[in-house]
């Protein structure tokens, strides 16, 4: 390892108390998309402490750009913040909420947006002391869960001088992801019927609710029809206010989702249709409004490579004996077959559920044209500049996001140890990209190559409303 990157681990190593108690309080603050003021406010405060150059979003509250250096390259690291509705979770073993109902940091971003806090830190120092040249941000991205925060920032320009972009996201395994992620569209479906007495006179009235049912019996018999790796999932957000008024509104919340963008456009346009139809059915009107749509992630392996190669000179997190019986006692908490549904997707090792914590660097070799089931507006990024990231096993093997096992993990020392390798590891790529302009300019070759004469455009705006 060369002075560069050991000054950078030590200096990660230094600023651990300051980062892991960022990374806590935000856990302990949980708040859903664009309401992130606690946790943008508390990292923006710690970098302008750390001396960085701060800048608002206009129009986006808690959205913010930290930046040091200047000229070329510019590298940007990407972090989140937001939580989860309904996640609510101690750090136990047990399903024990801290507040019911409350929201919870299910999905980790209180880890991965503090791990490019101490990433961007860490490599100032260095480049102050070593009169490195280029210009390093951090960008606060609000709103990943479901808000699209890094398309409504692509608007507004902010990624337009940006040569390349690093990120990461806390699962259960050490991995460069070396696949893509699903193009994702978010939309309601409105019903609008004519209420009447659901007993007296039940013939005067049109459900809305029926309309919704039909819509949804519709798009489930639709799924048979459909490529693999499309995933539809609704919610009803209006059912009605009581069973004896037949309801003139409801409202159903759909996700659909897709490898690639195109195919969910297409799939999209057919469960409009079934919306149609079930309105037709049913007397009633219905309406619809997109609320997001973003692009499949699409990694570039010129940077991806990068990464592999400091998450291997950083290494794995270490545990405790005591953070692992944590892990495995959490673990046990889902069945082994749910277990190896979920390792599958980042590892390729059919024995991993034998243990709990990941303790290697594994090398996920699927490529891009391979899939994990879930999605990111990561991937707004990575169609616009060539963009990578890595996953770090911040919870125990085999648990899925969005669960209140991965919510307590990331609020354990499990969460933070991976945060810290993450730190480590995005800062050591970010130094080599600045150190090597060859790889940056090879990364944009690549970049061109895959997106051969893609210009982007918000996915938003590239379909037709009927
Ligand atoms: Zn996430």
């Amino acid at each position: 390892m060369g002075i560069g990157k050991e000054s950078i681990i030590n200096e990660v190593e230094e600023n651990r108390e300051s980062l892991i108690k960022i990374a806590k309080s935000i856990w302990e603050n949980p708040e859903v998309g664009y309401d992130e003021h606690f946790a943008s406010k508390l990292q923006s405060d710690y970098l302008k402490e750390q001396g960085f150059e701060v800048n608002s979003v206009e129009g986006m509250e808690t959205t913010f750009i930290a930046q040091y250096g200047s000229g070329k390259p510019v590298i940007g690291i990407l972090g989140e913040y937001d939580a989860l509705p309904g996640l609510s979770q101690r750090v136990c073993t047990h399903r024990e909420a801290v507040i019911e109902d409350g929201l919870g940091h299910g999905c980790g971003h209180n880890l991965l947006g503090t791990a490019g806090l101490g990433a961007v830190t860490a490599l100032k120092a260095l480049m102050e002391k070593e009169n490195i040249k280029g210009t390093i941000r951090y960008y606060g991205c609000p709103a990943e869960e479901g808000g699209a925060g890094k398309v409504n920032m692509g608007k507004r320009g902010v990624f337009n001088d940006l040569d390349c972009a690093l990120t990461w996201h806390p699962f259960d395994i050490n991995t460069p992801i070396r696949c893509g992620m699903l193009s994702n569209f978010s939309v309601r479906f409105r019903f609008k019927g004519k209420a009447s007495h659901a007993a007296q006179a039940p013939y005067n009235g049109r459900s809305a609710l029926d309309g919704v049912e039909l819509m949804n019996t519709g798009t489930n018999y639709l799924r048979e029809h459909l490529i693999d790796s499309i995933r539809i999932h609704y919610i009803i957000t209006n059912g009605g206010d009581r069973p004896n008024i037949v309801p003139d509104f409801s409202e159903v919340w759909y996700y659909v989702r897709g490898k690639r963008a195109e195919d969910v456009r297409e799939v999209f346009h057919r469960v409009v249709n079934v919306a149609k139809g079930a309105a037709l059915m049913t007397g009633t009107h219905m309406e619809y409004k997109i609320l997001s749509a973003i692009y499949d992630f699409y990694p570039n392996d010129v940077l991806t490579d990068v990464i592999f190669e400091n998450l291997s000179l950083v290494g794995a997190p270490k545990h405790s004996e005591e953070d692992e019986k944590f892990a495995k006692k959490l673990g046990e908490t889902f069945t082994e077959d749910e277990r190896l549904s979920v390792a599958e997707g980042l590892s390729e090792n059919d024995n991993i559920i034998e243990e709990y914590v990941h303790e290697e660097v594994s090398d996920l070799k699927n490529g891009k044209h391979h899939c994990l089931s879930c999605s990111s507006d990561v991937g707004d990024v990575s169609h616009m500049i060539p963009t990578a990231q890595l996953s770090v096993g911040a919870w125990p093997i085999g648990t899925a996001a969005h669960t209140w096992q991965s919510c307590s993990a990331s609020g354990s020392n499990l969460g933070f140890s991976a945060m810290l390798v993450a730190s480590k590891v995005l800062a050591c790529s970010a130094y080599d990209l600045l150190m090597n302009r060859d790889i940056v300019k090879k990364a944009k070759e690549e970049y061109k190559k895959d997106m051969k004469n893609f210009e982007y455009v918000p996915l938003m705006e590239t379909i037709e409303i009927e």
